[in-house]
């Protein structure tokens, strides 16, 4: 079982973005990938999402023994892959409950004989909910409160978290969920990842900086850079990153490349 990406290239606007990334992501791993800014990060996460801008001009990419890149997003998603957006939107007028309700739903809901889907009940969603919530340590007041209004950065990242962890997804891809963090909030964060891990769920946290690597500590590190991946390792690589900073990794393979 594996998200398998082979030699994925996907421009934007005609502009080639990834250039040929290969990843392998087994079930059960967490992988950290790293790269500054502009190196086509995102573009990954998007890509593997589905979102529509993102152009898939070659390569392929399996999710166990199915083809992720012929399928809609929805269908994505209803094989276990999750993407945590690094911006993501208030939905004025929806309290979380809610939301977190039609997501599952949407996702995990089991349909009728008739196709229709016949969702998951009131009281035992409230129930899921309550469950997941005090795995997180989170306050119940906070399903409560509308969608992304008015939260602060930390609280944005925690619906994430509680979203990811009602829909129990087996590839979770977390785009820079720890930009704008406050270190309470990183921890509250890592934490929350940290009690979701487990041998049939799998990470790819995508990261500028090698702070949340501290706590969440990732099995495989990969340098993006340029829309590839110019070198993979273990938790080394990001510490030698923090030292050296991307300039040096950079570089020397540059070097290998002329
Ligand atoms: P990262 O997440 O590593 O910072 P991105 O994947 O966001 O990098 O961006 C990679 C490259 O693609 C950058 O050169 C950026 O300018 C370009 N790019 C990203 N999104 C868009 C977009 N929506 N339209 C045009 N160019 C984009
Ligand atoms: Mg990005």
């Amino acid at each position: 079982m594996s998200l398998s990406i082979k030699d994925l290239r996907v421009s934007i606007d005609e502009k080639p973005i990834l250039k040929g990334l290969s990843l392998e992501v087994g079930l059960g791993e967490i992988h950290a990938i790293m790269g500054p800014n502009g190196s086509g990060k995102s573009t990954l996460a998007y890509a593997l999402a589905g979102h529509p801008k993102y152009e898939v001009e070659d390569g392929e990419v399996w999710l166990d023994d199915v083809s992720l890149l012929e399928l809609t997003p929805d269908e994505r998603a209803k094989m276990g892959l999750f993407l945590a957006f690094q911006y993501p939107t208030a939905i004025p007028g929806i309290s979380m409950a809610n939301f977190l309700r039609t997501a599952v739903n949407a996702i995990k809901g089991e349909k009728n004989g008739d196709g229709k889907n016949k969702g998951i009940a009131i009281t035992e969603f409230r129930k899921l909910m309550t469950d997941k919530m005090s795995l997180l340590k989170m306050d119940k007041e906070f399903a409560r409160r509308y969608l992304n209004e008015g939260f602060s950065g930390g609280e944005k990242k925690r619906a994430e978290i509680l979203q990811m962890a009602l829909l129990e997804p087996k590839y979770a891809i977390l785009d820079e969920t720890d930009s704008g963090l406050d270190i309470d909030a990183l921890k509250i964060v890592s934490e929350g990842v940290n009690s979701l891990t487990g041998p049939n769920r799998s990470f790819i946290i995508i990261t500028h900086y090698q702070r949340i690597l501290n706590y969440i500590k990732p099995d495989f590190v990969h340098i993006l850079y340029n829309g590839q991946i110019i070198e993979s390792g273990g938790w080394e690589l990001a510490s030698r990153l923090e030292q050296e900073g991307y300039d040096n990794i950079i570089k020397e393979n540059e070097m290998e490349a002329v």
